[in-house]
């Protein structure tokens, strides 16, 4: 039997982009669900997969989305929390603030799908002891948000030079992406417990050994060079997986299905300028690579199987508990 592997999808829209990028067309909320969102489940559909999509609380509050955003819950992929704001300084909010995002996110999507989500992913990668803390008060079953790489601190430094934004701006996003100790992080789900409560974290994967990104943005930037090289990199990753033994964790995102023909107001995002087909195709090449080679499945049912084993206990000892902090 194959070993088991998952893929989520982030669905950061338009306008999400265009807030990080300083753009303030974004508070008209532009959006490409409708274009995007048919386009991913039909490669989805054929190649027989059901994946976990985190959705954007924000997102639902604007008819235009609701059409496609249902149309996932429908076709029964994971349906899952990304916040409310989509804001990557998720980390600095108190308990209440984070309570109000996760509370406003999932009553709209239970309002809209009918599911409750039992996941989290919090934008850029920011994670908190506190937002833990809110997770397993609220019974969520893991987190996704942590991305064990090296190349954290490069990425941040990449798109604050390529953004419009001010130093304050800068400093609420300092953290993006995370930090390049989390290089030293677990690859595969661990838990974190507290108060007789306890929430799996599951890792984005990266390049075993290396760790490097190994995420669909990724490689697409390494396919601006050549195709066959974004390939065999995901290829070798997906070897060094099995060699010691990291079930995979694949994430993707709308840009990566989309490219210049759909959108002329994406240029400043890395690999908008290459043409749509060459990027489905790479994105469908390297789903099938890993389902050759693993048995996919959504993160809920990743987590759920990783469970049946006993998972290393991380403490959540970062950050001191506040005196506003107990909800509990
Ligand atoms: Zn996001």
């Amino acid at each position: 039997m194959k070993p088991i592997a998952s893929i989520s999808l982030d669905l950061d829209n338009k306008w999400a982009y265009m807030k990080a990028h300083g753009d303030p067309k974004w508070e008209s909320f532009p959006t490409y669900f409708p274009k995007v969102v048919p386009r991913i489940l039909d490669i989805l559909e054929q190649r027989d997969l059901k994946i976990t999509f985190f959705i954007i609380g924000q997102d639902l509050e604007h008819e235009v989305n609701h059409a496609p955003l249902k149309m996932i819950a429908d076709a029964g992929h994971e349906v899952a929390n990304h916040s409310f704001n989509h804001e990557p300084w998720l980390h600095l909010y108190g308990p209440n603030q984070l309570a109000e995002e996760f509370q406003k996110t999932e009553d709209n999507i239970v309002k809209l799908t009918g599911q409750m989500p039992v996941g989290f992913r919090g934008p850029g990668f920011s994670l908190s002891d506190e937002v833990l803390r809110t997770l397993m008060r609220r019974g969520y079953l893991y987190d996704g948000t942590s991305f064990p790489t090296f190349l954290g601190p490069v990425a941040r430094a990449y798109y604050f030079w390529t953004s419009g934004l001010s130093k304050d701006q800068k400093d609420d996003r300092k953290e993006l992406f995370g930090r390049f100790k989390d290089g030293f992080k677990t690859l595969n789900p661990y838990s974190f417990s507290w108060r007789g409560r306890s929430i799996v974290e599951m890792p984005v994967t990266t390049m075993p050994i290396f760790r490097l990104p190994i995420h669909g943005s990724y490689l697409l930037f390494l396919a601006q060079i050549s195709t066959t090289l974004a390939k065999f990199y995901f290829w070798i990753a997906l070897k060094l997986c099995k060699l010691m033994s990291v079930e995979p964790h694949l994430l993707l995102h709308p840009l990566d299905f989309m490219g210049r023909e759909d959108d002329d107001e994406m240029h400043f995002f890395p690999t908008m300028g290459e043409p749509t087909e060459k990027k489905v195709q790479l994105m469908t090449e390297c789903i099938a690579m890993l389902q050759k080679h693993f048995h996919c499945v959504t993160m809920k049912e990743h987590v759920l199987h990783a469970k049946t084993n006993e998972l290393p206990a991380s403490t959540i000892s970062v950050v001191p508990e506040g005196a506003q902090v107990d909800l509990a």
